[in-house]
């Protein structure tokens, strides 16, 4: 008989306290479960044993198919706006929330799977993934949890032994993760559209507890609530927007109410920089080119105030008011992330705003009329700083300009060392992640594990390492990726 460690148990608030919002569920049998990658670290902090999860047994537990004996595993129902239009029942097609679990810290994660079979949400899809698509999320999403940056967390992938039919015959894989909860304003959005208001602000008190639990506390808690999200939402697209991140498909179903980065589908990091930049193949108009994150999130959080609405005051009349006052909190909240982030990244943390904010918008400027790589500039700062200007003039081509900027820079005494805790060297550059993701596919996973060692230390220059600091070569053309695979 197989047995699940003891200390294994699986929370199911969101289950019980919302059941209107799932479906229980559960995953489809894999073929031949074969574990591809396992995060250690994160396996510990959550009390599980690397050793019996490596175990046949731990493997059928991040497929979905041994559970301890109480766990209810669900699919979430969700709605969303998907590149602006509404589409009132999404929900999870291949995911499934296990159950909570508590990591050695005593706070409460949610324990999910994606690509574990269909579900009462598939609608046409087969609720499978494939391996490329799950090492992917792997690798993005620990990068960014590297470089501080909030996000769900990668447990595990695991290879179903199950084709999946893409424009190819593809392995099949299973990634297990770990958030915060997988709260998103399409949940908001589902519950308000359900008509039932006590569902809509029992929503809001788990949200509250699980996230925010100073709101629950204010005058108006959902009000507490929405400011809440709104500035979560804002420090963390300043942080994507300062390393050059792109999401790809913000759609409002990829919002978490607990800030954190979710839902890595067709997300890239910037070469040149340009805010025009746009990497998933099916946003033909570029409404998520990285320069509109900021928009879009702001627009995103509307849609989560229109939600919650009816929770702000019982009176519409009042409620709208109240709603516009806190989403116009959102751009003051992001300016400050941003222009704070920027100081950072120059090394100037307590120069005065017109000081910085000229050099920025001069720097900004230099970096798109010459196409320069957005990771090498800003790292290549801190020599400059140092005062070997080279390795930052090799990069630029109107030197009498950028020679110009780093003298007016220099002269306000930028802090060299506080720039390496801040610029990385090395974030997932996409042909490597290309590279590294077909090798997976085949079979070998050392350029995977290899790319992730990298990534792991993403500030910490180390010799050896140059391929993965620069940018991909010319012949690698404009970078597409894909989604919905
Ligand atoms: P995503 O783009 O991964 O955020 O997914 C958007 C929506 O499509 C979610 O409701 C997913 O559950 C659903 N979905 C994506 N791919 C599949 C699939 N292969 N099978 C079933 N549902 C899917
Ligand atoms: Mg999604």
């Amino acid at each position: 008989m197989s047995l699940v460690p003891p200390s294994l148990t699986l929370g199911n608030r969101f289950a019980t306290e919302l059941p209107e919002l799932s479906v229980p569920w559960q995953a489809q049998k894999a073929p031949e479960p074969r574990l591809l990658l396992l995060n250690e670290p994160l396996s510990a902090e959550l009390g599980l044993d690397p050793a019996w999860l490596r175990s046949p047994d731990g493997n059928r537990l991040l497929v979905g198919e041994l559970l301890p004996p109480d766990a209810t595993p669900v699919a979430q129902g969700y709605a969303g706006h998907q590149f602006g239009g509404f589409v009132p029942r999404l929900g999870d097609g291949r995911a499934l929330l296990l159950g909570e679990v508590r990591n050695t810290d005593g706070q409460l994660l949610d324990l999910h799977l994606k690509g574990s079979g269909r579900t009462p949400f598939a609608r046409g899809g087969d609720g499978l993934a494939a391996v490329g698509p799950m090492l992917r999320e792997y690798v993005i999403s620990e990068a960014m949890h590297a470089l501080g940056i909030p996000t769900t967390r990668a447990l595990a992938v695991v290879a179903t032994g199950a084709t999946v039919r893409r424009e190819s015959l593809l392995p099949g894989a299973v990634l297990a993760r770990v958030a915060s909860s997988h709260l998103r304003v399409g949940s908001f959005q589902y519950a308000r559209a359900s008509g039932d208001l006590a569902l809509l602000r029992r929503l809001a008190d788990l949200a509250i507890s699980r996230h925010h639990p100073a709101a629950a506390g204010a005058d108006r808690p959902a009000l507490a609530l929405f400011e809440a999200v709104v500035a979560a939402q804002a420090d963390l697209v300043a942080q994507w927007m300062l390393v050059g991140f792109v999401h790809g498909v913000m759609n409002t179903d990829n919002m978490t109410i607990s800030g954190e980065t979710i839902d890595y589908g067709p997300c890239a990091f910037l070469d040149a920089f340009d805010p025009a930049t746009v990497f998933s193949s099916i946003d033909e108009t570029g409404r998520y080119a990285y320069g509109n994150q900021p928009v879009v999130a702001q627009w995103n959080l509307a849609r989560l105030a229109e939600a919650l609405l009816p929770l702000l005051d019982d009176d519409e009349e009042q409620a709208i008011p109240i709603a516009v006052e806190a989403l116009n909190g959102f751009s003051e909240r992001y300016d400050t992330a941003w222009s704070t982030g920027m100081r950072a990244k120059l090394g100037l943390p307590a120069a005065a705003d017109d000081v910085v904010a000229p050099l920025v918008e001069e720097l900004l400027g230099l970096l798109h009329a010459g196409h320069v790589d957005h990771t090498s500039a800003f790292r290549s700062l801190s020599s400059a700083a140092r005062g070997d200007t080279e390795p930052a003039r090799s990069l630029f081509l109107d030197l009498a300009a950028i020679d110009s900027w780093l003298a007016r820079w220099r002269e306000v005494g930028p802090d060299a060392d506080a720039m390496d805790r801040v610029n990385p060297v090395y974030v997932p550059r996409n042909h490597l992640v290309e590279q590294a993701l077909t090798a997976g596919t085949e079979g070998d996973l050392a350029p995977v594990e290899r790319l992730l060692e990298v990534l792991a230390r993403p500030f910490d220059q180390r010799p050896g390492l140059e391929a993965y600091a620069e940018p991909a070569p010319e012949h690698f053309g404009a970078y597409r990726t894909f989604c919905g695979t």
